[in-house]
């Protein structure tokens, strides 16, 4: 007679392994101890607590490790930005321009399979410019600061298509850069520096 910990399986799940330093499968856990009878567990004695397991490194980790951002879970959100702004830059720049139109649905075609100007066209009637920072949030957390330089830089390319970028292009993208966390100067560093004819 004697007890033993057990572990039981609530839910797989894709979590931001800290030791393995990347998405990977693993699973929620109860750890419960049990009486056991000639080896066998036969009477659950209560909860131990909860952990989260990985599939890879085999560590057991506070469930606190899922309030962590997965890797697939900041590209996703990412995607879904880009999508959104690189539109509303098109609306808020000569929505008529092929140069501009081109740009934005190349850019978001590398991120949305099946993205062309007929979807460009919907967005534009579908979106609200007040909803960019919403969009932008999240990234504030979730992308490091080149990352967030990285994804200005590619939205201002997208408004500088055509030109240099309007006023109300050049209004979003301070919006963006805001939302992002990154002061005002670092943003007009960023814009000057990305949009057409480099700095000035
Ligand atoms: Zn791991």
């Amino acid at each position: 007679m004697g007890t033993k910990v057990r572990a039981k399986v609530l839910q797989a799940l894709l979590f931001a392994c800290p030791h393995c330093r990347a998405d990977r499968q693993g699973a929620l856990v109860s750890l419960r101890r049990w009486f056991t009878l000639f080896f066998l567990p036969v009477i659950p004695l209560g909860e131990l607590g909860r952990a989260v397991r990985c599939d890879t490194c085999r560590n057991s980790f506070d469930p606190a490790v899922l309030e962590l951002p997965t890797g697939a879970g900041v590209a996703q959100v990412r995607s879904d930005a880009v999508r959104v702004l690189a539109a509303l830059l098109v609306g808020a720049g000569d929505r008529t321009a092929l140069a501009l139109r081109a740009s934005a649905v190349r850019t978001i075609g590398s991120l949305v399979a099946g993205y062309d100007d007929a979807t460009l066209t919907t967005d534009l009637e579908v979106l609200d410019p007040a909803q960019a920072p919403q969009y932008v949030a999240p990234l504030a957390d979730g992308l490091d600061l080149g990352s967030k330089e990285r994804f200005l830089a590619e939205l201002t390319t997208v408004a500088g298509a055509a030109g240099p970028p309007t006023p109300a292009q050049r209004q979003l993208l301070e919006q963006i850069g805001a939302a992002l966390g990154l002061t005002p100067a670092h943003v007009a560093g960023v814009i000057a520096t990305s949009a057409p004819g480099g700095a000035r």
